[in-house]
């Protein structure tokens, strides 16, 4: 599988992909995005704005792995740490580029058309067969998955919901933020997408049992790769952190109960210090804040030194949602600047 992708393995690498209009915009709204042919630039109400490669609504799961995807495969494997992040109003299609259809519903998770199957299973799949035909007696692999939650800054265990919230430190050997997750070992991709499955379910039933939304929470899958060297002793590591952030739009100050507002300002909290940490790595600031919030601090391994960072930008081409999508990509315009 060949990609015409050049990642920037500094800086953070941006997309744009525009989903289909659902029934309530084909109803009242119209199209306001103007396509260029060089894929990387758009103009949206008289603004203009360019990104790594923009994917209109018609693009399929399938063409978002070949460009997002198989470009990070073999730094992957090479001991890259690796963050893909979906970005983007609810509904806008995060959950549907990163893992699919039917998974914002209990009984369908993992049950989808395997056409509409997303970015991470895919690119599990790809991983765990460059991995199988990499074996030999002196290289050997072992793979863990964890899926963790974050809500109003609470660390959540989505593969066991019925531990305590999550501690988050910092491994001092390693100079990585962890947490005190389960880490299943997985020997496939099957075996990972089993736990994906229970964590999305254990998310939805949270949520309802809660009477919460889980749109207003960051799902995060982590995935530690070590490569034992066997003849040299040594082990290349990498971790590759999916992250399913909360949706960005602005709640409405009318009418929000206090739960509403106190989730509305956390929300603000760790999308913004997301924005403030890219920011700062853009403009090489000396000090990076990564510490203000939990998304941060874990997303920390997924910028710089030997870490690529993949921003998908999920929108609506539609008037009816114009100002969230010029909000979402403003945000990552900000990402953008290298
Ligand atoms: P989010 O996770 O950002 O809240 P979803 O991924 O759940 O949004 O998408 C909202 C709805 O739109 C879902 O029913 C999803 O299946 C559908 N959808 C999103 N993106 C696409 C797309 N590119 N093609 C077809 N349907 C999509
Ligand atoms: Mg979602």
């Amino acid at each position: 599988q060949i990609s015409d992708i050049k990642l920037s393995k500094k800086g953070t690498n941006v997309y744009v992909r525009f989903r289909p209009d659902n029934y309530k915009e084909e109803q009242e709204g119209k199209q306001v995005v103007d396509y260029f042919p060089d894929l990387k630039t758009i103009a949206v109400d008289n603004h203009s704005f360019k990104f790594k490669r923009i994917f209109p609504g018609e693009t399929t799961q399938e063409q978002i792995f070949l460009s997002v995807g198989v470009p990070l495969i073999d730094p992957i494997l090479d001991g890259y740490n690796c963050g893909i992040m979906a970005y983007g109003q609810t509904g806008a299609g995060k959950t549907f580029s990163l893992l699919g259809h039917g998974y914002d519903q209990p009984d369908r998770v993992g049950r989808g058309n395997p056409e509409k199957r997303g970015l991470v299973p895919r690119l599990l799949q790809s991983l765990f067969h460059e991995i199988q035909v990499s074996i030999t007696p002196s290289v050997t692999f072992t793979v863990y998955a964890s899926f963790i939650q974050i809500y109003l800054e609470k660390i959540y265990d989505l593969l066991n919901p019925a531990k305590e919230t999550l501690k988050i430190y910092q491994d001092t050997s390693k100079g990585l933020w962890v947490t005190d997750a389960t880490n299943v070992p997985v020997k496939n991709s099957n075996e990972i997408l089993k736990q994906i499955e229970l964590g999305i379910v254990n998310r939805i039933t949270a949520a309802t049992n809660s009477n919460s939304e889980s749109s207003r929470a960051h799902a995060i899958l982590v995935m530690t790769i070590n490569k034992n060297l066997i003849n040299q002793g040594t082990v290349i590591s990498s971790q590759v952190y999916c992250v399913d952030l909360c949706g960005s739009e602005r709640t409405s100050k009318t009418g929000a109960v206090e739960e509403r507002l106190k989730e509305a300002q956390n929300i603000n909290k760790s999308l913004l210090s997301l924005g403030n940490v890219i920011g700062a790595l853009v403009e090489n600031k000396k000090h990076i804040p990564y510490r203000d919030s939990k998304l941060t601090r874990l997303l920390q391994n997924c910028f710089g030194g030997t870490s690529i960072a993949t921003l998908v930008l999920c929108c609506s081409a539609n008037s009816v949602s114009s100002t969230e999508t010029l909000a979402t990509l403003r945000f990552g315009d900000r990402a953008n600047k290298v």
